[in-house]
């Protein structure tokens, strides 16, 4: 949560090198099976979407990339999977119900809304009406559990995974032995009302977050703090994301949610113009504080070896899941003219690519070719996806891989059923190289990392 206001605009000359318009990724996304409009044969449903074949892949390839440097990579961070559902004190103490709200206004001719942070005039932007006064509008979605009339409770879809490690502290502590410096991280989906949408996923009402608490010793948390900005930053270069495309940017004082001591954004150059794509906040000892007032436990730390009792600090890189397959997707979008054609390809990072390999066989009539590729997919598949692919002529089965990033096609031909060798195509560079079929599995292990 942060203090919601707007996201800045680039100052320099960047946005000229955006090439690529939302509308394109959108575009490619529904031809392709990544995202589609959720319930579109209803008419769909404002801001929420849902990840179709591929997109499935490449968002769990993502949220897996950030388990693993998290977790798997490391001795000092453990994993939780906390409900969306919570008691409604959580979100008391962690001041959502009471500050979890935009400033909006709407017009008064052509009813549209807007959050004011966003309006740089005093009119309405698309039909010039009169403005309301600004009222504040939570952005929490409301339920109610129970089933007996008159006797159900009002909760809350969470508008954030990060309370769900906060009110587990005393549980992961006495289970796991860990101590502070320790990390508790989890991805999971969170819910916002929001008020003014747009831009494809950017902005969504249902979507992703990757979040991340770092209990450290007070005093401990300003190095702690930078650690984490670097590191975040890093992984999205270490995934590719070009460095251009790429920038960190500090909150002023004024910007500042109300728990934070610092925060700095990750942003990335979206078609629309630099967004933010993760935060990574120093909330103090603000929610251990609040969770142990409002719940009466006491939720602090006690160091064995000096007898002192603290409450820790938490650094918190909190990020997006569906604004970093955005960036992602946006980042690797290619266009080029290959003798005399058009070619457009997804130069995504081979850890991310939803599709790892497709086994083409040259000649479909073939039975023994078909046969041939489909005993080769099967070999290769188990580890990662790997499809087989006759429904069109071969040159055409390359533009599609291309388009939605597969690093390798690897195609079967006459030849291969006397020298037993098959053709694996570089999406990259398009460079073909024949490779015996019983080496097939090794090459593929060494040039597709996990
Ligand atoms: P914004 O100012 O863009 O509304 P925020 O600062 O309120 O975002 P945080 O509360 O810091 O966002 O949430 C952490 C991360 O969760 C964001 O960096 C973003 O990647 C993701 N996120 C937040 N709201 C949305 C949303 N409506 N749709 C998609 N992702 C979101």
């Amino acid at each position: 949560m942060s203090n919601r206001s707007s996201s800045k605009r680039a100052k320099g000359s960047g946005e000229e090198m955006v090439s690529v318009a939302l509308k394109d990724i959108a575009n490619l996304c529904k031809r392709r099976g990544f995202i589609f409009q959720d319930s579109e044969i209803y008419g769909g449903i404002g801001s929420v979407w849902d990840y179709g074949p591929l997109g499935v892949e490449l968002k769990n390839s993502v949220k897996s990339q950030w388990w693993k440097s998290m977790v798997y990579d490391r001795n000092d961070i453990v994993g939780l999977d906390s409900a969306i559902l919570m008691n409604p004190e959580v979100w008391k103490a962690s001041g959502h119900v009471g500050s979890f709200a935009d400033m909006m206004v709407d017009c008064k001719e052509c009813r549209k809304r807007y959050r004011i942070d966003h309006l740089k005039e005093s009119n309405c932007p698309e039909c010039g009406g009169d403005l309301t006064e600004p009222r504040s509008f939570n952005l929490m979605f409301k339920t109610q559990v129970g089933s007996v009339e008159g006797q159900t409770t009002d909760v809350y879809l969470r508008p954030e995974t990060a309370q769900g490690i906060f009110v587990n502290f005393e549980n992961i502590l006495n289970s796991s032995r860990k101590k502070p410096p320790f990390g508790v991280a989890q991805i999971g989906k969170s819910f916002r009302n929001e008020i003014t949408t747009g831009n494809f996923t950017f902005r969504s009402r249902e979507f992703e977050q990757m979040e991340m608490e770092f209990f450290v010793k007070p005093g401990e948390d300003e190095e702690w703090y930078e650690y984490w900005v670097n590191a975040r930053f890093e992984w999205y270069r270490s995934l590719g994301i070009r460095k251009e495309n790429l920038r960190l940017r500090e909150h002023d004082k004024d910007e500042l949610a109300h728990y934070s001591k610092r925060c700095h954004d990750v942003e990335y150059l979206f078609p629309m113009g630099w967004s933010e794509l993760e935060g990574i906040a120093n909330r103090s000892d603000f929610d251990l504080t609040q969770h142990s007032k409002l719940s009466g436990r006491e939720l602090n730390y006690l160091d064995t070896s000096t007898g002192e009792r603290y409450v820790p600090y938490v650094i918190e890189p909190s990020g997006g899941v569906d604004r970093a397959v955005l960036a992602f997707l946006v980042d690797a979008y290619r266009k080029e003219t290959v003798k005399g054609r058009d070619r457009v390809f997804l130069s995504i990072d081979k850890r991310l690519a939803p599709i790892k390999i497709a086994v083409l066989p040259l000649l479909k009539k073939n039975g023994e070719i078909v046969e041939m590729a489909h005993r080769l997919r099967n070999e290769l598949g188990g580890r990662y996806r790997v499809v087989y692919d006759d429904t069109a002529a071969i040159g055409r089965l390359y533009r599609r891989q291309d388009e939605i990033g597969t690093p390798y096609c690897v195609t079967v031909d006459v030849d291969s059923l006397t020298d037993g060798k098959v053709t694996v195509r570089d999406r990259d560079t398009m460079e073909q190289e024949r490779v015996e079929a019983s080496r097939l599995n090794d090459y593929m292990l060494e040039r597709l990392p996990f």
